[in-house]
């Protein structure tokens, strides 16, 4: 029988461990880790992303600092609050939520976050570092999908894992992480042939493609753990919106475990968010 492996259970653990060492770094040192959280415009789902971040943020006892900019906001004006909070002490992490609007350059404006502040772990610098087995700020959705894997596998050395999707955001670093523990990864998208079979030979299968119900029941193999990061917003039958992810979990009886979606690696992201703005502000006093 598979197991359900909740996120939001082992987000709670973390965002205690994270509330422990907030207290820990005020107690001892008189440092309140700070993040600052900056959206553009008002895209729904980002402000829903935005608000759950302060909410979580406040209940370990971050310091949040929120901007919220006008959607005719200019690139120099996004890059000049960047600069800013870069020279903020008191801030000790950066999110810019995305999407942008079409104006703005969301890589000029990422590569304009200090990367010791860079949360987010997308700056070239700790993409670099990430890709070295170097110590960086590691990105908040891949290190979830680690520490999920984590709790269910302890030596992934030899494991064949299978990603889907290679964005930069999920696909490449959580199969870089996963490269770093010694497993032998193959990297898939939207063009690759033969998905199904390179699936059935995985281990570990870990799905962002944001295509509901990509991954059926007979591409999995008997006793594999599979990630479920996809998340994507459909109307049901009776016209009430809801989340699906990129796995069909009603076929994964023989799987070994199976992330569900929501409540698996969502909760996950801003847990290992929190965690980042603690080890940056540690690592900055
Ligand atoms: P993206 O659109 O940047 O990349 C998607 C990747 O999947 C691409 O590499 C594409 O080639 C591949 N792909 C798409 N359809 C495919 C198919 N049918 N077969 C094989 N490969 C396919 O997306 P992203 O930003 O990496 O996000 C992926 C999914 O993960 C989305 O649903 C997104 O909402 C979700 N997501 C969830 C979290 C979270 O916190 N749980 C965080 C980030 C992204």
């Amino acid at each position: 029988m598979v197991e359900i492996l909740r996120g939001d259970r082992v987000a709670d653990a973390v965002c205690r461990r994270v509330a422990e060492d907030v207290a820990g770094l005020q107690a001892s040192h008189g440092i309140r880790p700070g993040l600052a959280v900056v959206l553009v415009g008002e895209d729904a789902p980002s402000q829903v992303y935005v608000a759950r971040k302060l909410i979580k943020a406040r209940e370990v006892g971050i310091v949040s600092f929120e901007h919220r900019l006008p959607i005719e906001t200019a690139e120099h004006d996004l890059l000049r609050l960047i600069a800013g909070l870069n020279a903020d002490p008191a801030v000790h992490g950066i999110l810019i939520q995305l999407p942008l609007p079409p104006q703005i350059n969301a890589t000029r404006v990422l590569d304009a976050i200090d990367p010791s502040k860079d949360v987010d772990g997308f700056h070239p610098v700790n993409v670099g570092r990430l890709s070295t087995g170097g110590d960086g700020l590691t990105p908040c959705t891949p290190l979830g999908c680690m520490l999920l894997l984590d709790t269910v596998i302890s030596d992934f050395r030899g494991l064949k894992a299978v990603v889907i999707g290679k964005s930069n955001i999920v696909g490449k670093p959580v199969a870089l992480l996963l490269l770093e523990r010694e497993c032998t990864v193959t990297v898939t998208h939207i063009h690759t042939r033969n998905l199904p079979d390179i699936v059935r030979s995985a281990d570990i299968v870990v799905v962002a493609a944001g295509a509901p119900r990509l991954v059926r029941g007979n591409w999995v193999r008997e006793g594999a753990v599979v990630i479920d990061v996809g998340i994507t917003r459909v109307i049901d039958d009776e016209g009430r919106a809801r989340l699906v992810g990129d796995v069909a979990t009603d076929e994964m009886d023989h799987a070994r475990v199976v992330t569900p979606v929501p409540n698996g690696v969502g909760p996950m992201t801003i847990a290992c968010l929190l965690s980042n703005t603690v080890k940056a502000a540690r690592a900055a006093h």
